[in-house]
């Protein structure tokens, strides 16, 4: 079957004609479909569009657009079964988890469909006689989209929502490994009842990307994906003055003191390191071990590893699926190399599985490097795939700082018995997200999202701070005196 761009409220085909196929990465014979490959003139088509619908759009009384969304929230939750089937189809990860995203798509609806009635400036006391003064949100124009393959529902959700619900149009290009999920989202979005124009799909890659960064009729690029390309994506639009949100790469820690429940720490580690098979830019893809319960963690951190279930996500009793692609389980490889190389200590995995079905697909066994130096490759680079660096410390603050040694800085944990231990590594770890024995996953749409240094750039999405990436701020002042007052000079 062939899917099709949705610009200005009709599916079309892309106006080069060149299309690009989806397979399903734990079956390569399983063609999911073939999406529109499209060109820079489409994403100009799908901006044009969405430039006409923000006259209207932006006029709808923000009440009346959460209606719509609240019925989206609805159709979305009455299709999660199949939406969830499609996307571990289209990228892997075990039907337990893509039942998950589509419900953080679910939930983030839902709660933005709220801010409708919210969206909350403030009234505050003039400093002149008869005169009222307040703030108030205004939308920005039109939002470019750009998402990742990892979350393919959920992510889109994050952005999308609260673009419309500030006022604001849209043209979304997700990953060209996950179009399905975002034919989904779009496709009940139409149904909702969003008008023409006001949100746009166009499939394709760094060519579709590239347009919309750079095109002078967009307003706000919110991009979530890797650090490298990120940086592009800021650099083409700095030009212009966009406003650029970027959500980046991550290379998380957990932190194990010697006084942790460790079996609790090893179900989070399992979870953190090998969920969504290593690919979270929240990934548990560092654990830093107190020296007294380093041995006893690494035993049965490696031992519950060991018995993971790795296959196709579909099948029920799968814990852990492929890689998304060709190309990422061959970084898994390299790094698996790299991580060699530096003298690190292979405990488990190591190696791709090629027999049988897995032949079929991109698996790669779950990896634990031990004896991890905090300034090796593995300890600092994110490798996006199912491999977890341990190190040894001997103190708290030895952990923070280890936790703290990356470029990165979405999420970090902490397991432990004290209540100091928790506080001073809340207050002293520099990242965007922090969790007191949990892994570092497990966001929830309510709370703001994101990261410090080079995961992000100072913005969040999720929660109310989601509007801030959405909307500008206007402050309003109405003098009802009749006569000229002069703030900061008149003092009557
Ligand atoms: P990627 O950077 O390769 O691609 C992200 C998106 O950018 C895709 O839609 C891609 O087509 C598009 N793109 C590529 N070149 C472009 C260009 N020149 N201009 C504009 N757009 C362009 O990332 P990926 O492989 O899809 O996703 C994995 C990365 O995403 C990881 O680094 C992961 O940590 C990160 N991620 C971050 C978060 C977060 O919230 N911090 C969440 C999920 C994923």
């Amino acid at each position: 079957m062939t899917f099709n761009n949705y610009i200005d409220g009709r599916w079309v085909p892309s106006r080069g004609g060149a299309v690009f196929e989806n397979r399903n990465p734990a079956d390569q014979t399983d063609l999911i479909g073939t999406f529109q490959e499209s060109t820079p003139e489409d994403a100009a088509d799908a901006v044009a569009a969405a430039s006409r619908a923000y006259a209207s759009w932006r006029l709808v009384p923000a009440p009346k657009r959460a209606e719509i969304l609240f019925r989206a929230a609805a159709l979305i939750a009455a299709r999660k079964e199949e939406f969830a089937r499609d996307m571990t189809r289209e990228m892997g990860k075990v039907l337990e988890e893509t039942r998950g995203d589509v419900q953080e798509a679910i939930d983030m609806t839902y709660f933005m469909a709220g801010e409708g009635r919210r969206l909350y400036g403030q009234t505050v006391p003039s400093e002149l006689r008869n005169k009222f003064a307040m703030s108030v949100r205004q939308p920005v124009g039109v939002c470019a989209v750009i998402t990742p393959w990892n979350f393919p529902m959920a992510i889109p959700s994050w952005k999308i929502i609260p673009a419309l619900v500030c006022g604001n149009t849209v043209v979304f290009k997700p990953a060209t490994l996950t179009p399905l999920s975002a034919v989904n989202f779009v496709g009940v979005l139409e149904e909702a009842g969003v008008p023409p124009g006001v949100v746009n799909l166009v499939t394709g890659g760094a060519d579709v990307g590239t347009a919309l960064t750079t095109h002078p009729d967009v307003s706000v690029v919110s991009f979530t994906g890797s650090t490298a390309v990120g940086r592009l994506v800021n650099q083409n639009a700095a030009s212009a003055f966009k406003k650029v949100h970027l959500e980046m790469g991550g290379k998380n820690v957990v932190m194990i003191m010697d006084d942790a429940q460790l079996e609790l720490a090893v179900d989070g580690c399992l979870w953190g390191g090998f969920g969504t098979t290593g690919q979270r830019c929240t990934a548990a893809s560092r654990v830093v071990v107190h020296e007294q319960v380093y041995e006893d963690f690494v035993e049965a951190f490696v031992e519950r590893t060991r018995a993971l279930r790795v296959g196709n996500g579909l099948d029920p009793g799968v814990q852990m699926g492929p890689s998304v692609s060709d190309a990422q389980v061959a970084t898994v490889g390299r790094y698996v190399e790299i991580g060699r190389q530096e003298g690190a200590r292979l405990l488990t995995g190591g190696r791709r599985l090629c027999d049988g079905a897995y032949a079929r697909g991109f698996f790669h066994e779950p990896t634990i490097f031990g004896d991890v130096q905090p300034a090796m490759a593995v300890a600092q680079e994110e490798i996006f795939g199912p491999v977890v660096s341990v190190m040894r410390c001997r103190s708290l603050d030895e952990a923070i700082a280890i936790g703290n040694g990356v470029t990165y800085g979405l999420s970090a944990s902490i397991y432990t018995r004290d209540v100091n231990k928790a506080f001073t590594a809340m207050r002293d770890m520099y990242t965007g997200i922090f969790y007191v024995n949990a892994p570092t996953i497990g966001a929830e749409v309510h709370l703001p999202f994101g990261g410090t240094k080079a995961t992000g750039n100072g913005h969040r999405e999720a929660g109310v701070a989601a509007l801030d990436v959405f909307s500008e701020w206007k402050s309003i002042y109405v003098d009802f005196s009749g006569r000229l007052q002069r703030a900061q000079i008149d003092t009557e």
